[in-house]
């Protein structure tokens, strides 16, 4: 499972004489530099491990295009030889286009939107593809010579590939998605097969991720279903043989018990057998000693419409110690902020047990992490292993603070946050606002508190999320703000405080309704639960005016004007909040959602989204990796060189150049 980001409002530091952030927009996109920090202070072994385990991540780019469409490794191709090969006008409408639909490529993986799942338009005309490969010396297309009809048919003809996943009930999902998992196999047959298996394993408790790393076909003639393994000798061999050579060379410098880990790995590409991937995830998850840390395989199911194939990813990353060690002082804590907590006695908790999140740095995004990357991992995926030996949950802070970077000076805050002294304060303390804000929620935020003896939970239904979010959100805000944060080292005054408070406070209000389409209500629990708490606040401290919204030229505003005060009402409904889960109080619950979490007022609803989208903000984000070089000395590796490269263009062709082992079709 991996949690995305959401980065509507953010700010920070601005980088002073350093390389720009952003290194390439189109479209809807933007794509951001990320540094590692930390890379060049550890032990040489460590950064050795690195190396090899990013040139694993690498090697199986080509898998997960060949995944998402069939066609899309020869589209890729083809349009690379033009980008490389074109002698004729660069400057022409007609060339941008094409090259724009080539970095959309890139960064899809494909011919399909990375979010949307789409098929991309191409803004310009297949006469002008077809002139354009004319005009190319047809050597230079090699075995792609006889797939040029086969291309331009896939980016041209609307009625190929629509979609690379439908998941509308009704229809034979199969059929209508475009992704390679599944070959003339139709829905139903698919599931038989699968259920076929899952039948003669019944009752094992320890369950295979059946199909997790095959293609299933259908035999055109025979009617025959049987499944293409990707292992050694199997379907992607030439890639996933690469990757073994790289996981062979990590197992050699990485000590137990990651050694053996690795070698667990390896013996599954070699032979397929989930049972070794199992036993695999069942020793990474029980290593919580490595520094150096990594995932390499075929791990997320959501490009599959019946969610069994998974999409090989890969990301190496190492520990942050400096933010490990803010979780670990707010969780040896834990017991002082529960007794402290504005709580009723009765529903704190008498012994809390604090959880202190891993905070990663990450060296290296690889197929379904790259370019688009989420901020967060927990795995493994497989529900008895969760349920047996737990899971890791890590957050990355490296990626989020390159958004953060990228986010700067984009508009935002000018925008919407009406007083300087709050920007001032917002680009200064915004992201270590956030971060702890992160921090208290999870750490200590869903665990706290108890239950009224005979209450079970879930007696607030489908309200539940939505408070439960509220509640750990409120707990966050509430000690965010608490001298307690200052005597701990971890903020240096109450002023990381009033950023977080005036950050929360607008986007309840005001900017996240930007992501919500015109017309519909508030949906979405997390959402919910930031309006709830910004509007309950705002309707309690009237009589004081904590909250105030300003019209100013037309425009509306949002401004804190009582920090103080809006601390001690988050505190207040903290308070109820919580004694509405301890007592299962549906009624009260329900009220509060109804009354502040859902509705929108229609005209500020549609302000909001004419003001944010008048920025041209792109929605999306991913990211370009850093290169690692052996420094070599006498035949020894004496060293391991990190640097950041800012050319979005350079890196794919680089990739596709070095990283390309599989033939056009699979
Ligand atoms: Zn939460």
């Amino acid at each position: 499972m991996s949690f995305t980001a959401i980065a509507l409002a953010a700010c920070s530091q601005s980088p002073k004489g350093e390389a720009p952030w952003i290194v390439d927009r189109f479209d809807d996109i933007k794509v951001i530099r990320y540094e590692v920090p930390g890379f060049d202070e550890l032990p040489l072994e460590e950064k050795e491990l690195v190396y090899y385990l990013a040139e694993a991540a690498k090697c199986g780019r080509d898998i997960f295009f060949d995944q998402n469409c069939p066609v899309n490794l020869p589209v890729r191709r083809t349009l690379e030889t033009i980008y490389e090969n074109y002698a004729g006008d660069r400057t022409t409408p007609e060339w941008k286009a094409l090259e724009k639909y080539l970095k959309k490529v890139w960064f899809a993986n494909g011919i399909h939107h990375h979010y949307s799942n789409d098929k991309f338009v191409p803004e310009f005309t297949e006469q002008y593809f077809l002139d354009v490969c004319e005009s190319i010396p047809v050597e230079c297309f090699g075995e792609l010579t006889g797939m040029i009809g086969v291309v331009s048919n896939a980016i041209f003809n609307p009625a190929m590939y629509q979609t690379r996943l439908n998941q509308k009930a009704g229809e034979d999902l199969l059929w209508t998605s475009s992704s390679n998992y599944y070959r003339n196999v139709r829905q139903a047959e698919a599931e038989k097969f699968y259920a076929d298996m899952a039948a003669a394993d019944a009752g094992n408790p320890e369950p295979a991720s059946y199909g997790l790393n095959s293609q299933l076909v259908k035999e055109e003639k025979t009617g025959r279903i049987y499944e293409r393994v990707w292992k050694v000798g199997g379907m992607y061999s030439p890639a996933i043989e690469r990757i073994v050579y790289w996981l062979e060379k990590a197992q050699a410098v990485a000590k137990e018990p990651q050694k053996s880990n690795i070698a667990a790995l390896v013996s599954y590409y070699k032979t397929g057998d989930l049972k070794e991937f199992d036993r695999y995830n069942i020793g990474w998850v029980k290593d919580t000693v490595s520094n150096v840390d990594f995932i390499n395989g075929f791990i997320e199911d959501y490009g599959d419409p019946l969610g069994r194939k998974a999409a090989w990813e890969g990301n190496v990353n190492f520990m942050d110690k400096e933010a490990c060690h803010r979780t670990e002082v707010i969780s040896d804590n834990a017991q002082w902020f529960e007794d402290h907590s504005p709580v009723a006695e009765a529903y704190r908790k008498p012994v809390v047990k604090g959880v202190s999140a891993k905070v990663i740095t990450v060296a290296m995004l690889g197929g379904d992490c790259y370019p688009s990357t989420p901020i967060g991992i927990n795995l493994p995926n497989a529900d008895w292993i969760r349920k047996e030996y737990g899971s890791k949950s890590v957050t990355i802070d490296n990626i989020t603070y390159a958004y953060d970077m990228a986010a700067h000076g984009n508009g935002f805050n000018e925008e919407f946050v009406l007083r300087a002294e709050d920007r001032e304060r917002m680009d200064k303390y915004g992201k270590l606002a956030d971060d702890l804000h992160t921090d208290l929620h999870e750490c200590l935020g869903h665990g706290s508190g108890q239950l009224a003896p005979g209450v079970k939970g879930g007696e607030l239904k489908s309200y539940g999320s939505t408070l439960e979010e509220a509640r750990a959100d409120l707990f966050g805000l509430y000690y965010l703000g608490d001298p307690k944060l200052v005597e701990l080292g971890l903020v240096p005054s109450f002023d990381v405080a009033k950023a977080g408070y005036a950050k929360y406070i607008l986007n309840g209000m005001m900017t996240q309704l930007a992501r919500v389409e015109l017309g519909k209500n508030v949906e979405e629990s997390h959402m919910r639960n930031r309006k709830l708490i910004a509007e309950w606040c705002y309707e309690r401290g009237k009589a004081d005016n904590v909250i105030e919204v300003v019209k100013e030229n037309g425009k509306t505003y949002v401004v804190v004007n009582d920090f103080e005060k809006l601390r001690g009402l988050f505190g207040e409904m903290l308070r109820e909040v919580q004694r509405i889960k301890s007592e299962g109080d549906y009624e009260a619950g329900h009220k509060l959602v109804e009354q502040y979490a859902v509705v929108v007022d229609p005209a500020l609803h549609k302000e909001v989204r004419d003001r944010y989208y008048a920025l041209g903000i792109e929605p999306y984000g991913g990211f370009v990796n850093p290169e690692f070089e052996l420094v070599e000395q006498d035949g020894k590796i004496v060293d391991v060189k990190v640097s950041y490269p800012a050319n979005y263009v350079e890196q794919m062709l680089g990739y596709s150049k070095d990283y390309s082992f599989l033939p056009n079709v699979n």
